[in-house]
């Protein structure tokens, strides 16, 4: 359906095929970026309610040598239409576990978890589990510190199959987060089966709670569901005290968002955990 669309763009909408030259071009950069590592992770860091580090979430940037650093909702749906998310989830996942082994030899990185975003293509490839297994062998890092953030309509896509993935996972010690939660289908039936240790409040509920109500009501109820379901919950996307109070009061006990701190290169990340 996709590419009957882009032949049809191309014969009634010259403007378009800019649009479509930029795509392919980003396909072709894309492979490039892979053959030249160009690819970055960046570490968001996320606390407890007394502003202590617990962890962090890795997310990806591309440094692109001439248009700079380049976010993941640009290039990321891409890699999953063309297939380069697979190697790029493969890449991600390894790194995220030599951190891991990294951080075990320092006092004040030891007890950190690590977060990664996996995407639903990864997710259900048929080794992605022996992928996980790998890299964690690989690096020999104790797999209670890795966390995999899922979202909702990925799992929902084939629950037997994706209940089943998890609990293989869950079995070797690793945990799961839900994440953007409230953004989709949730559905609690479907949700009391998922072995998840976490639920990620998504932003767009965070953003305005200090203001409105109705969002207010929504993260508390999420809050006892998630209480009642013994799930840890994080909020994302906080940004202000108001926002952090307004949430610590309704019951949330993970904080994530630039009020604690940005997505930063290792290094910074290192330095910034150290004077927390
Ligand atoms: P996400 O998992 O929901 O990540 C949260 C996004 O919110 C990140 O955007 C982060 O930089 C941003 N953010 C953090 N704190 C704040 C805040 O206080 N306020 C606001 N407004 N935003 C904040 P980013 O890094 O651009 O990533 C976007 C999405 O790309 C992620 O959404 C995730 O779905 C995806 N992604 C990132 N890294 C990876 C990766 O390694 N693999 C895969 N498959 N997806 C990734
Ligand atoms: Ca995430
Ligand atoms: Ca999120
Ligand atoms: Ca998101």
């Amino acid at each position: 359906a996709k590419k009957a669309g882009r032949n049809a763009i191309r014969f009634f909408d010259p403007k378009m095929q800019d649009a479509i030259n930029h795509l392919v071009n980003l396909d072709r950069e894309l492979r490039v970026a892979i053959e030249r590592q160009q690819f970055q992770l960046y570490f968001q860091v996320q606390v407890d309610i007394a502003g202590r580090p617990l962890g962090a979430e890795v997310l990806i940037r591309w440094i692109h040598p001439e248009h700079g650093t380049i976010f993941p909702p640009t290039f990321i749906p891409l890699a999953e239409d063309n297939g380069l998310i697979f190697t790029i989830g493969k890449w991600v996942l390894d790194m995220a576990c030599a951190q891991l082994k990294a951080w075990e030899l320092e006092a004040s990185t030891r007890n950190l978890k690590l977060s990664i975003n996996v995407s639903a293509k990864q997710f259900h490839q048929a080794d992605f589990i022996k992928q996980v297994k790998t890299a964690i062998k690989n690096h020999a890092i104790n797999p209670a510190m890795l966390k995999l953030e899922l979202t909702e309509s990925m799992l929902l896509d084939n629950i037997e199959d994706t209940i089943r993935t998890m609990n293989i996972l869950k079995e070797i010690g690793i945990q799961f987060s839900l994440d953007d939660f409230g953004t989709g289908y949730s559905s609690l039936q479907y949700l009391k089966q998922l072995p998840l240790t976490q639920l990620k409040i998504d932003k767009s509920f965070v953003h305005d709670i200090a203001v409105d109500n109705s969002d207010q009501a929504i993260v508390r109820t999420t809050i006892v569901m998630a209480q009642t379901l013994n799930l840890e919950v994080i909020a994302e996307g906080v940004e202000t005290i108001e926002q952090r109070n307004v949430l610590i009061n309704s019951g949330c006990t993970c904080f994530q968002g630039f009020l604690f701190g940005q997505p930063m290169p290792i290094e910074q990340f290192v330095d910034q955990v150290k004077l927390m």
